[in-house]
Formats: structure tokens, sequence, C-alpha cells
């Protein structure tokens, strides 16, 4: 369901707002990417995979609108150049959304299992990268004494032992840490800071996870697994949030965990399905 992707909205929340999304080419990123271009934001899409970004921003604007740049987040040359991009281009930076993200080896889940060249690939593209998205977009931003820094952390970074790798769960968590610094070292500046936590979502990454599955079947997966009934989580619910944080409509927002998760971070099943035994 989420947004009716063909709706124009009738009030463009990020009309004169300039961003950059890396990870902007697929699923989360491309959501936001659709998302912020339909609400009158100026974007720039940050990503590795070339091919399926310059075809995204082919189909939703010209130059003058919507840009690509192949960025790899570890990068400190392409995250540079992605953010020049912005301000020259458009004049500005004002949302800089770090989402790119990766779980690394998922045959891996166990401590023992993890070995170093693994954890240090997670943490180069989920916390080095996400810091030096925010540390070249706080450059930009520090002068014009405003912006908004996201970041796209996970449910993962709130709950242990849901299927993800120690990896993955220990970057997320790094990521809400960048984000509670940030949001009070850049607070001086008018820059606020914070971080969105989806639960798990269909996408080419989770997709891939689960041996390239169609997207129907991973979502029948997703449903049964999740707390709230009724409904799917989507990419567009969490570029709808990510709208909201970019906007002025969140002006005193900052320091913010916003978890996406239909509740699931507060249950614990077991407890229930092992007590109904004895009720
Ligand atoms: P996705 O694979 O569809 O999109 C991720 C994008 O990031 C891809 O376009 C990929 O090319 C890009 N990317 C990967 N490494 C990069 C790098 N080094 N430099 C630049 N771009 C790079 O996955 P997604 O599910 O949309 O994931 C987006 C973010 O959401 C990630 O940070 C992920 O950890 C997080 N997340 C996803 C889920 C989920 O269930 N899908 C849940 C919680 C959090």
């Amino acid at each position: 369901m989420g947004i009716p992707s063909s709706v124009t909205p009738i009030f463009k929340r990020l009309e004169g707002k300039v961003a950059v999304i890396t990870g902007g080419a697929s699923g989360i990123g491309e959501a936001a990417t659709r998302l912020f271009t339909k609400h009158g934001a100026k974007v720039v899409v940050a990503d590795i995979q070339d091919d399926l970004g310059q075809a995204l921003c082919k189909e939703l604007g010209s130059n003058d609108t919507i840009s690509f740049t192949h960025c790899d987040v570890t990068n400190e040359n392409d995250m540079e150049n992605a953010i020049d991009r912005a301000v020259s281009r458009y004049g500005k930076l004002d949302i800089m959304f770090s989402n790119a993200g990766i779980t690394g080896n998922m045959k891996d889940l166990s401590i023992l299992a993890t070995d170093y060249n693994n954890f240090k690939n997670v943490f180069d593209v989920n916390v080095y990268g996400a810091f030096l998205g925010a540390k070249i977009a706080a450059k930009a931003m520090i002068p014009t004494k405003k912006g908004s820094i996201l970041f796209t952390s996970s449910v993962a970074s709130v709950i242990g032992g849901i299927g993800s790798p120690i990896t993955y769960a220990s970057s997320k968590h790094a990521v809400v840490g960048l984000t509670n610094h940030l949001a009070v070292e850049l607070g001086k500046y008018g820059i606020r800071v914070n971080c969105i936590s989806p639960y798990t979502v269909a996408t080419p990454l989770v997709r891939e996870i689960l041996g390239k599955m169609d997207k129907e079947k991973a979502e029948e997966i997703i449903m049964e697994t999740a707390n709230l009934k009724g409904g799917i989580l989507e990419p567009e619910d969490i570029a709808e949030a990510a709208v909201y944080l970019g906007s002025d409509e969140s002006k005193y927002v900052s320091g913010v965990n916003l978890v996406i998760d239909g509740g699931y971070s507060k249950t614990n099943p077991f407890a229930s399905i092992v007590m109904q035994n004895y009720i």
C-alpha cells in the first residue's frame, strides 16, 4: 500500500530544499528519492550502482532538479564530489540523507564465525560512510546555520538477535551513537541530526539475503514475523519519515532515533508463547 506513487502532493513539503541521498538508487533510498522530488526537493542521488541511479534520475526529472553521482560512501573524494555537486548545481545543501548500508556476510551470524574483514567492511560502509557524509555535509551546512542530517539505522539498533549478524547490529547501534553525539555538537549551528530505524522491508537487500526471493513471497514472510498486522512496512513508509525529518515540520526535532517497526521492539514473543501454555 504506502504512498500512492502516482499522486502529486498538493502541498510540497520540501519545496526549495536541496538533498543528497546516499544509496539513493535502490530500496529505501530510491523511495526517498522519488518522494523528495515529488515534494519539490532538488536531489543528488549518490550511489555505487551507476546504471540504476542514472536511470532513476532520467525518469524523475532533468539535471536542473535531480542528478546522479557515483559515490562510494567510504571514499572521501566521492563524498565531497556529491556534496559539491549539490552546492554548485543547486546552490546549497539542506538535507543529507546518509542511507547507504550493507548487511555483510549473512551466513556468519555468530561472533565466533565473524572475521575481521567482514566486520571492517560492514563498519566501513555503515558507520564510517555515515560519519563521512555527516562530516562533509556539516562543512557545507555550518555557514548557513541550518540543515538536517539523517541516517538510516535499523530496528537492530534497539534490539539484538533478530536474525541480523553481530556486525550489522553493532554498526547500526553505532549510527545511533553518531546521531546522539552530532545532535549535540551541531545544535549550536542550527543543524538537526536524526536517524530512522526500520523493521524489515522487502527491498533488494533483504530479497537477496532470502535467496533472491520475489517481493511478494518476501513480504509474506515479513508479515508473518511482524508485530503489527493488517499492513506491510514498505520503503515508502520510511521515505515519509525522511520527508518529515528533512522538512521544516520537524524544525525542533533533533537527536531522535525514529523506530518504525510496528511495535516489534516492544514485544517478547517467546514470553507470550510459553506463558500461554500455563494460563
Ligand atoms: P538496498 O540494497 O535496496 O539499497 C542500498 C543502496 O545502498 C544500494 O543502492 C547500494 O548500491 C547502496 N550502497 C551500498 N554500499 C554502498 C557504498 N559503499 N556507497 C554508496 N552506496 C552504497 O537496501 P535497503 O534495504 O534500501 O537499505 C537502505 C538502508 O536501510 C541501509 O542502511 C540498511 O541497512 C537500512 N535498513 C534496511 C532494512 C530492510 O529491511 N530493508 C531494515 C533496516 C534498515
